[in-house]
């Protein structure tokens, strides 16, 4: 048996009795400080629980909480609350709710067979850093679970009344938030631990909402005698859709979008399919069409290409030094294509719709206030999709982005239309916030430095407690992660034992 099936194995509620500092043998992350929330982080990480697989984790926690005599409550999606009483002279403090979440994003790297339904994460340290292996690591948010598991299980840290709140399916459209049943809480002031920057206190972030351009696809035979040709633009910078917006870096969508159009615009050329983008937090780097092209037009093709090429590297040298754009053969028979009205619709929607950053903030220097991603093309059988994610500071800005796509759809016609989902409304910074203020007091008592106030672009379940809980004060902390949701995502273990002294700080500062 691996020492990997030993950990899996082991992975459930039997284990809470299991103290940090007893008798743990096979410790990966044993000796590193605190001992608490590394016996957590290890506990946690051991358990699988990908977006809609959290009720292994959820029993967990509720286990977890039974053995402490500690309230609680799951349900019917997994989330769970765990109430846990002020400490001596913090009795009748207000509550303060905890909340993370504890589903993370399931990658692997090519060549690794991880079953993330059955198999716990395999925890490897470098340095200073915990890894996966050949994985995603997860930190983002077992952090989370971890720091306030490691809250409820103390007896020596003065804390107000408890409200720990923890989430499913937050990676994919924040599911568990939305359903929440925020009227469990009776707290006014939340500390989440999503964050992963130590340097900064986060008080703010946009929301977002997505959406799907739907093209009906209106199929033909494919022409006989015409060649089959893969158009392509690959090698851009690519990022994240929300932090990275602002580099204004190449989309590769489109860009493909702007080939196939000066390739439609002057030859009978064919679209059979197009496709582009990974998922909907994600700059696509890479996107391709297959198309049918006259023998006699082959030459004049691939000049176009290789002159939209020379405009595009001209544009983006910066940003995108590596960008590739092509036309090359393609093997395959291409048995069907599309109509010329729907490829050119396909063409005409994605360069009208708006992409990228849409306006900036006026209160807070550098900060993007409005954007648009368009972040995968997709044709199926019945249509061919366009799908966009909307972050904005401002619910409205967001709706009137949207708004221009609908139109654009109506305009269009012909069945054309626009469906939306996970829309998030987002967290405005407060200026004035408390909970911020005694937070900026207990960073410069503990590190006698000023902290970073970071307000972000991107978009977090705390939008959704915004919304459910009206006046409720937030605030968010977090040890340093790296390339969250990647396969080279890693935790500086060396940043966890400040970030609990801050926390343990911010507490002790709570008694009113
Ligand atoms: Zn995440």
């Amino acid at each position: 048996m691996s020492a990997h099936q030993t950990l899996t194995d082991t992975a459930s509620g039997r284990q809470t009795e299991a103290r940090a500092g007893g008798a743990e043998t096979n410790r990966i992350l044993s000796g590193l400080k605190p001992e608490i929330f590394f016996h957590y982080f290890e506990e946690i990480s051991r358990i699988p629980r990908g977006s809609y697989n959290e009720k292994q984790v959820s029993d967990y926690i509720a286990q977890f909480a039974r053995d402490r005599g500690l309230e609680y409550f799951q349900d019917d999606i997994h989330n769970i609350l765990v109430k846990k009483p002020g400490t001596h002279g913090y009795e009748s403090a207000a509550p303060v709710i905890f909340h993370g979440h504890t589903d993370i994003v399931c990658e692997s790297d090519e060549g690794v067979h991880h079953d993330f339904e059955k198999e716990g994460i395999k925890l490897r340290i470098d340095g200073d850093f915990i890894h996966g292996t050949g994985t995603t690591l997860g930190a983002d948010n077992t952090v989370g679970v971890a720091l306030a598991l490691s809250v409820l299980d103390s007896t020596d840290i003065p804390h107000p009344p408890l409200e720990v709140v923890l989430t499913v399916q937050e990676e994919v459209g924040k599911g568990g938030a939305q359903y929440f049943d925020a009227s469990r809480l009776t707290g006014k002031r939340l500390i989440d631990f999503n964050w992963h920057d130590p340097k900064s206190l986060f008080a703010g972030c946009a929301g977002d909402i997505s959406a799907r351009f739907r093209i009906p696809a209106e199929w033909q035979k494919s022409p006989a005698g015409l060649t089959p040709l893969r158009a392509f633009v690959k090698g851009l910078s690519s990022g994240h859709s929300e932090f990275d917006i602002h580099l204004e870096r190449a989309n590769a969508i489109v860009l493909l979008a702007r080939i196939l159009g000066a390739l439609l615009d002057e030859l009978p050329i064919r679209l059979a399919s197009v496709k582009g983008g990974v998922n909907r937090y994600v700059i696509p780097g890479d996107a391709e069409a297959i198309l049918l092209v006259h023998q006699a037009d082959l030459d004049r093709a691939n000049e176009i290409v290789r002159s939209v090429s020379a405009d595009l590297k001209k544009e983006f040298f910066v940003s995108d030094p590596k960008l590739e754009v092509g036309l090359e053969r393609h093997t395959e028979a291409v048995e069907r294509v599309l109509s010329d009205i729907t490829a050119n619709s396909v063409v005409q929607a994605i360069t009208l719709t708006p992409n990228g950053v849409q306006s900036m903030s006026l209160t807070i220097a550098n900060l993007v206030e409005s954007s648009n991603t368009i972040a995968l093309l997709s044709t199926s059988d019945e249509e061919v999709e366009i799908l966009s994610t909307i972050p904005s500071a401002i619910s409205s800005r967001r709706y009137a982005i949207l708004k221009r796509i609908e139109r654009l759809a109506a305009l269009m016609g012909r069945g054309t239309k626009v469906t939306t989902f996970a829309d998030c409304p987002e967290w405005p910074y407060n200026k004035d916030s408390k909970l911020l203020a005694v937070a900026t007091r207990a960073y410069e008592e503990t590190f006698k430095v000023k902290p970073h106030v970071e307000v972000s672009h991107s978009s977090l379940e705390l939008g959704l407690f915004n919304q459910k809980i009206p006046g409720i004060d937030m605030i968010s902390i977090g040890p340093e992660a790296f390339d969250v949701h990647t396969t080279r995502e890693r935790l500086n273990h060396t940043t966890v034992e400040p970030i609990w002294r801050l926390l343990k700080e911010i507490l002790r500062n709570l008694k009113d």
